[in-house]
């Protein structure tokens, strides 16, 4: 099928030729003909990447009355990034419809610039929930001339905290209007939705959820958990074309992930929530113009950036939710390309990758983490097809040909190919040269010991029983001048991770900082609970291995049954999201006490700009990520 078969007007016809767009996508050969030919709303199971903006754009461009001046379409999204996105797909679409505007207003930009713009008198309005109802609230956009409304991402609007707002926009459109709705997945919420403002409307699915997924291969790597950087390293070095995101569990240590590499010279940058919306902007159009390589992100920060051409997604750490593993990993094999999800895990995860594996139907293949040989090798031959690949301008490089053939004349053509590789090379060689082997070794995989710094079995397992895996120590931002103190230390844990089984030993509290040893398998979940948390941060303390011997002196929490069972079964598919939730604010530290911040969403500009925000928050549940 043709574009041109979809009988889209030839201004429309020449906008998308010029970009390229050669066959309408399934999605776009199911709704545009169904949108210019009938009349009932629409609601499509479809995630981003499978061409959705044009599948919604190009029938509303061609419908909308260039002449009339009022807005006739509205299309909301969950974040400013899809919003300015989606905006500029449409002027792009509709460059050649002589007196089309298209107006994005968005949360996170001066709200001056977007009046002036509205006074342009837009026939469509691209916005985020937010920012809409404030223009609404100030008499500057009215949406009762509306004939089309879209719903994009509606799955994340909702797990963004935006139903109210959504209906209340519902709500002000008119009855006559025509919806479309597309969500990524359907979960119950949406299907209302749908049942209570739109009208007979058909149901279209483009391939499965995450049909990218189909395209993504899982492999995981399997190392001691203070090795995570390194083996980061050897992938990042055996994959020379990579161009991906790492996903790390906080703020803190996506800093530290990306300024590491970037210490070590590699193409990275951080993105993550103490970014300033302007300093976020920059990173991300970096990365999607490729001057990054590798982006180092927290999986909030991450939610507003498309980019459909990623080779690899790496979990730097296991989320401790499949349906966040799935985000993740459906952002790379889009657009019927290839992709790998890697995931770096310790030896006592992998029930974890059992529990991913169950719920996604697919089957994860363990790889060996590469040894320095196989990492040199790939680049040298990296090097090579570079060489034998490279554009050689013949003209500029002529004239000093002479002097250069006169120079090397007494060097063989093998002689010449040692030393221009050896040029580039030398760096790799030197660096892998006796690198360690990163596996873990046989032994301490079949469990018979634990690893280093992670040390299982003996001391402490048999004092309680259940705990396999040793202790780590950690290290808090807070001290004792923030009125810290033990009791304190496990409330704030208490409230934050919401388990009291979790076991907490050999507490330290100095006037800047408290530190304090869980069990290695308990880790995961007290760093995950506060990844999200501004004021408090938690992070492995360095040199924490000098308290693997200290006598056990670990103590159940108040409440907590101390048996430590909590270990057992599945952590996947609950909410173990991080952050407070809201009403818990009993032993918090006093500098954080009474805050009432709009944690995770204090990531997402559009939240932020609101007036009411502080209080607004309007989470769905303790994960961003709800069951579906
Ligand atoms: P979307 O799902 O709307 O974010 O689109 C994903 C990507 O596919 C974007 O980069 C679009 O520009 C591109 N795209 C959309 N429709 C087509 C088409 N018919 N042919 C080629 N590329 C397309």
């Amino acid at each position: 099928m043709t574009f041109r078969e979809l009988n889209l007007k030839d201004d429309i016809l020449s906008a998308i030729e010029e970009l390229g767009y050669e066959q309408p996508m399934p999605v776009q050969e199911k709704t545009i003909p169904f949108m210019l030919e009938q009349t009932a709303d629409l609601v499509a199971l479809a995630q981003t990447g499978t061409g959705k903006t044009a599948a919604f754009g190009l029938p509303i461009l061609n419908m909308i009355d260039t002449q009339r001046k009022q807005v006739q379409a509205l299309v909301l999204s969950p974040t400013r990034e899809l919003c300015i996105q989606i905006a500029n797909d449409l002027k792009g679409y509709s460059k050649n419809l002589r007196g089309l505007r298209v107006v994005p207003v968005y949360g996170g930009e001066d709200i001056r610039t977007q009046l002036r713009q509205l006074d342009t008198a837009p026939q469509i309005i691209v916005a985020t929930p937010g920012r809409l109802i404030d223009l609404i609230e100030r008499g500057k956009i009215e949406l009762g001339s509306v004939d089309y409304l879209v719903l994009d991402e509606a799955d994340e609007m909702l797990n963004m905290g935006f139903k109210e707002d959504i209906e209340t926009i519902l709500e002000r459109t008119p009855d006559t209007r025509r919806t479309m709705l597309f969500s990524a997945t359907m979960p119950k919420e949406i299907a209302n939705i749908a049942k209570r403002y739109m009208k007979n409307y058909e149901e279209i699915t483009v391939g499965t959820k995450n049909a990218g997924a189909e395209n993504v291969e899982h492999i995981y790597y399997v190392s001691q958990a203070r090795q995570r950087y390194l083996v980061l390293k050897r992938i990042v070095d055996l994959n020379p074309d990579i161009y991906g995101i790492v996903f790390c569990r906080t703020r803190m240590e996506t800093k530290e992930v990306a300024d590491k590499l970037m210490h070590d010279g590699y193409n990275a940058d951080a993105l993550h929530g103490d970014l300033s919306q302007a300093q976020r902007d920059t990173v991300m159009q970096k990365f999607r113009n490729r001057n990054i390589q590798l982006l180092v992100a927290t999986d909030v920060a991450a939610r507003g950036l498309d980019v459909s051409d990623l080779t690899h997604v790496i979990n730097y750490n296991l989320p401790d939710d499949v349906e966040i593993y799935t985000h993740r990993s459906g952002r790379t094999g889009r657009a019927n390309k290839k992709g790998v999800a890697v995931s770096i895990i310790h030896s006592k995860e992998r029930f974890k990758i059992k529990d991913i594996e169950r719920m996604l139907h697919k089957s994860f293949i363990q790889e060996q983490i590469p040894n320095g040989l196989e990492v040199c090798k790939k680049q040298l031959f990296y090097l090579i097809d570079r060489m034998e690949n490279v554009e050689v301008s013949e003209e500029q490089i002529e004239t000093y040909m002479p002097q250069i053939m006169k120079q090397l004349e007494y060097l063989s053509k093998e002689e010449l190919l040692k030393r221009f590789v050896s040029l580039e090379f030398n760096r790799f060689l030197s660096y892998y040269k006796n690198s360690e082997d990163l596996n873990l070794p046989e032994r301490s995989e079949r469990g018979e010991r634990g690893e280093r710094g992670e040390r299982g079995e003996r001391g402490e397992r048999g004092e309680r029983g259940s705990k396999p895996g040793g202790r780590i120590r950690l290290k808090m931002n807070v001290g004792e001048r923030e009125g810290i103190d033990a009791k304190r230390l496990l409330g704030i844990i208490n409230d934050v991770t919401g388990d009291k089984s979790i076991n907490i030993g050999a507490i330290e509290v100095t006037n800047k900082f408290t530190f304090f040893d869980v069990f290695a398998d308990q880790m995961d979940k007290v760093v995950t609970a506060f990844a999200d948390q501004t004021e408090i941060q938690i992070s492995e303390a360095k040199g924490s291995k000098q308290f693997e011997d200290r006598k056990s002196d670990y103590r159940p929490r108040s409440g907590g049954s101390g048996s430590g069972s909590s270990s057992g079964g599945s952590r996947f598919g609950g909410s173990t999201g991080g952050g407070y939730r809201g009403d818990r604010s009993a032993g918090r530290p006093a500098s954080s006490a009474g805050s009432d911040k709009p944690w995770r969403n204090r990531e997402l500009g559009d939240r932020s700009s609101r007036s009411s925000s502080g209080s607004g928050e309007r989470r769905t549940s303790g994960s961003n990520y709800k069951k579906r």
